[in-house]
């Protein structure tokens, strides 16, 4: 095991045992003070974020540097996700060193941890990188069944091509916003019954979609894929995706190029990035993949146990309500694989794109990932505590969802994706 995951280690900063947060996480993020004041580049212990930027600029260590200039200087990760592993595995282990209870560098200089250790609280967490692209794929095996079923018919629910390669689409970059973000419910063409013509207004059919992304790091040269064994060299991290979805307007538009105005509307994410490194020792085997993938998706790598919920808080709910527990080792294609696909043509990939996983479903009937699963196209409502149903989200609804992964004594999470609905603007 790699010293920065030992789960002896212990940070000066207090860290409760529930806490998503410890010493063993380090995520990065980009926030700034709700009072104002500059962007910067952190990360996350306990419920302090810690200011790399300042930290770095203190001399207390030197951080990553590209053509001479801090990366940490830079409003985005994107610099420094480009730099590959050995850049990311000092940086770790040099914030895991100053944060440890045993180092007295930060922990006995007063001032200098005052000025960079902030209450969470007490800042706004920003989008972390510039996505240039982003690709959603459809690689929970559980969920392409619903979906194809619920569609096409049990006999039918898988397309032939779905056990051979992972299956996904081309998404939009714009509108990937950071958790809290509040969206409008989006307008749009749909059919109500096949022989009347169609009509444009607010969705009905509202959904939002359960999904992990992970951010590749290095990209590759246009016309040279990445090879399946290679390609955990190019992943930096991941976060939590939640692939907000208008169900009616998809079931129109999609025939025959697939989701397009259905799915470009927002796409919301988590504002820590936790890197594959933390998540080393949370590696599981994935499922037996019959028939066997050809040769360029061979690979036993990209499963990690990482526990899934989703809540749903309506405007008049004291709390949220959990109404799906899922986990990401429910996916068929690893995040490996998606990459090696990607670019097998020759597509070259950058850093800070975004790959999302597609709805993580498990078997269990509460374990299905997006509304339109739970209750069944809306035939089975979700009960509520406050005595409302619900078959698709609502105006004023509040989606969110976590993702963590438990190990002896510590907890690696994401922390939150939050989404508001608004009503559709006039
Ligand atoms: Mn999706």
């Amino acid at each position: 095991m790699h010293p920065t995951n030992d789960p002896n280690l212990k940070s000066f900063v207090d860290v409760k045992p529930e806490s998503h947060f410890p010493i063993q996480n380090l995520p990065y993020g980009v926030c700034r003070n709700k009072a104002g004041g500059e962007v910067f580049i952190c990360t996350a212990i306990g419920d302090y974020v810690l200011n790399l930027k300042k930290l770095e600029a203190s001399g207390v260590f030197d951080g990553p540097e590209l053509d001479g200039k801090r990366v940490f200087n830079e409003r985005t990760l994107n610099k420094f996700m480009g730099m590959g592993h050995k850049a990311w595995a000092e940086a770790r282990a040099t914030i895991s060193n100053l944060l440890d209870a045993d180092e007295p560098t930060l922990r006995d200089n007063e001032s200098l941890r005052e000025a960079v250790l902030i209450p969470m609280d007490e800042v706004e967490m920003m989008l972390p990188v510039q996505i240039g692209d982003y690709t959603d794929f459809y690689s929970s095996k559980q969920h392409a069944t619903n979906v194809g079923t619920m569609f096409r018919g049990p006999e039918n629910a898988l397309k032939p091509n779905w056990k051979h390669l992972p299956v996904g689409y081309h998404g939009r970059a714009s509108s990937v916003v950071v958790s809290g973000t509040e969206l409008h419910r989006p307008q749009g063409q749909t059919i109500l019954n096949e022989d009347e013509k169609p009509v444009f207004g607010p969705s009905k059919l509202l959904d939002f979609e359960l999904e992990v992304g992970f951010l590749t790091g290095p990209g590759n040269a246009l016309g040279s894929p990445i090879p399946v064994e290679n390609t955990r060299e190019h992943i930096f991290g991941m976060m939590l995706v939640n692939d907000w979805s208008a169900r009616d307007i998809q079931k129109w538009e999609y025939v025959p190029l697939g989701p397009f105005l259905a799915k470009n509307w927002a796409t919301s994410v988590s504002p820590w990035i936790v890197t594959l490194d933390a998540l080393e020792p949370f590696k599981t085997e994935g499922p037996d993949q019959d028939p066997e993938p050809l040769p360029y998706l061979k690979t036993k790598d990209g499963w990690y146990d990482i526990n899934l919920e989703v809540y749903l808080q309506a405007e008049n709910m004291d709390d949220p309500h959990c109404i799906c527990r899922s986990n990401y080792k429910n996916l068929y294609w690893s995040m490996n694989q998606q990459l090696a696909h990607q670019t097998a043509t020759g597509c070259n990939v950058r850093p800070g794109d975004l790959y999302a996983s597609g709805t993580i479903s498990g078997e269990t009937e509460d374990s299905y990932g997006s509304m339109l699963e739970l209750t069944w196209k809306g035939e089975n409502p979700i009960q509520l505590p406050n005595g409302e149903e619900r078959k698709f989200i609502e105006d004023g609804d509040t989606v969110s969802m976590t993702g963590y992964a438990d190990a002896d004594g510590y907890r690696i999470g994401f922390g939150e994706v939050s989404g508001h609905i608004l009503p559709a603007k006039k």
